[in-house]
């Protein structure tokens, strides 16, 4: 089957994948270009392969071939998808090695991070497959008059669905919201981001194994301004994740053609740290929640507000246990912390922290680039001191960079963190349940986590998630993760009444007996 040509994973060695390997995974892209790009390894910038690039002929190729094959599965039974979504789960669990190190070597994410994803692909397949019925049967309704009109609702699938996904979780992204599109009767044409195509890649090679058709699943590559533009030409539905600027212009194209689409956008994540906090527990989970994935996570803190009760000894276990992070660009296990993604990345993070530094934020824990463990580390970094007018205080860094904050009352610390535009998570520490939940209520984000960073409501899949303001629109996960994919249709069956005057009534009679059924519906208590 091939695989990593490298068995011991040695970090230091180039690592190569076999080309059959490669070949075996490129081949499934759209693409008669003859044109390619190269992608890299951003654990020591290694080539990794070169990626087929698709043009717009290719994609309207890929639709074609998924509405081709779209037909034929939406006839196959709800059991049959659950089914495979169920063999799916197992595969995952069973070449998680091979996933493994494909994402670490294109990501240079730390290999704990890389095996969140197939975690939550897992849960996810599993979720879908055993609420199937629970999403997708056939619903009666009750009728306008009760026993004489029976309505039916029916969930039918949009067709093919267009997914277009970043790069920050290579394996889950591409896949989590194409397993609910596939389990409803569609069919999907998605663009990966180019730089973890093979990620991708391997994804849509273990659907096929797992059993979906093959034609079910396309993957187009290239630039999003180009490919991504086409496929929004050509879907039914459309599911970004990515930035908020681009989802912008998503929007924007989705409602020129009048099609749905579900936006899974950014964030400036706030944590708050309660008076009554156990604190070393927040400490634990403030560094998750600022630091996995290096901060390349949607979901990631970028804001900790901090009572003032508890800073002092807060920031104290905080600045500790960052310190002690390992840290490591490695396909091994060990490292707690991982690489950025590439040179824009770090970019972004250094002119984050020069900015706020020469505005006067002190560096508490962090604050350097550490090309001696990979071409685009940064250590995890805590400012303190940052105000409005530095970069970093309401834009996203998407890196390992948080600022900490004191409060004195705690509705000002709500006011701040529902400061800014975005409003996708948040999380509240406090041994209070109660008050946690009544505070997490006023928090203006999508998903809140209570003692927990951000996994305990990402890995919930029967609870939606996604962001509110200009964190997106729609949610992935539980019922309105997968009925996004679906039309409702209402279909009623009218038996012996007729709406309209009969047996020789006049329209004001008649007026007069519905009257007296509407007032008789009310006292027998119906809906
Ligand atoms: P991005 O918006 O630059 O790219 C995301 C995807 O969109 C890529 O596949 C890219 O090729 C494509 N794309 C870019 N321009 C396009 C266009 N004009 N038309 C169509 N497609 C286009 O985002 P990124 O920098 O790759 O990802 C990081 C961002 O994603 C961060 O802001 C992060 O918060 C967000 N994100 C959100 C979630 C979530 O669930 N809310 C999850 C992961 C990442």
């Amino acid at each position: 089957m091939g695989g990593p040509a490298d068995p011991e994973h040695d970090p230091t060695a180039a690592y190569v994948l076999e080309p059959d390997y490669v070949a075996s995974l490129t081949g499934r892209i759209v693409s008669t270009t003859g044109e390619s790009k190269q992608s890299h390894s951003p654990i020591n910038g290694a080539p990794v392969a070169h990626i087929p690039q698709s043009s717009e002929d290719d994609v309207v190729e890929a639709f074609a071939r998924a509405r081709r094959a779209q037909l034929a599965w939406a006839r196959t039974s709800i059991d049959h998808r659950a089914a495979i979504l169920m063999r799916l789960h197992d595969l995952v669990l069973d070449r998680q090695e091979e996933i493994l190190d494909l994402v670490v070597w294109e990501s240079g994410k730390a290999r704990r991070h890389a095996y969140d994803e197939v975690l939550h692909i897992a849960l996810t397949a599993r979720y879908y497959a055993r609420t199937a019925h629970q999403h997708l049967d056939t619903q009666r309704k009750s009728g306008v008059v009760p026993v004489l009109t029976r309505v039916e609702v029916n969930r039918v699938p949009k067709g093919v669905v267009g997914i277009i996904s970043p790069w920050n979780y290579p394996f889950t992204m591409a896949l989590c919201d194409g397993l609910p599109a596939l389990l409803a009767g569609n069919a999907v044409v998605t663009k990966p981001d180019a730089q973890t195509m093979l990620t991708a890649l391997l994804g849509a090679q273990l659907l096929e194994e797992a059993g979906f058709p093959k034609d079910l699943w396309q993957v187009v590559a290239g630039p999003g301004s180009r490919v991504g533009m086409s496929i929004i030409d050509k879907a039914d539905y459309v599911c970004f994740t990515g930035s908020t600027a681009t989802g912008k212009l998503i929007a924007k194209a989705c409602a020129e053609r009048l099609i749905g689409c579900s936006l899974e956008l950014g964030g400036k994540n706030p944590m708050l740290v309660l008076r009554d906090a156990d604190v070393e527990r927040a400490a634990e989970g403030a560094v998750r929640a600022a630091f996995s994935n290096a901060g390349q996570l949607c979901v990631s803190i970028e804001r900790l507000f901090v009572a003032d009760q508890v800073y002092d000894r807060f920031v104290e276990r905080f600045a500790a246990r960052t310190e002690a992070m390992a840290l490591g660009a490695t396909l091994e296990w060990g490292p707690e912390m991982g690489s950025l993604i590439s040179q824009d990345q770090l970019d972004t993070v250094v002119a984050h922290v020069e900015d706020a530094v020469a505005k006067g934020a002190r560096v508490r824990a962090g604050g350097r680039a550490r090309p001696d463990l990979g071409p685009y580390f940064y250590e995890p970094t805590i400012l303190e001191g940052v105000t409005p007018e530095m970069t970093c205080f309401g834009n996203e860094t998407f890196g390992p960079v948080v600022s900490v904050y004191r409060f004195h009352d705690e509705a000002d610390a709500v006011a701040r963190a529902n400061d800014g535009e975005y409003g996708l998570n948040a999380s509240v520490y406090s041994q209070d349940g109660p008050r946690a939940r009544e505070i997490a209520r006023q928090i203006k984000c999508g998903t809140v986590n209570v003692n927990e960073a951000f996994a305990a409501t990402f890995a919930s899949i029967d609870s939606p998630m996604g962001g509110m303001r200009e964190s997106g629109m729609g949610r992935r996960q539980g019922s309105e993760g997968i009925h996004r994919y679906t039309e409702s249709q209402s279909v009623a069956t009218q038996r012996l009444l007729r709406f309209s005057p009969v047996l020789g009534l006049s329209d004001k009679s008649y007026a007069t007996v519905m009257n007296a059924n509407l007032r008789l519906l009310k006292k027998l208590g119906r809906a």
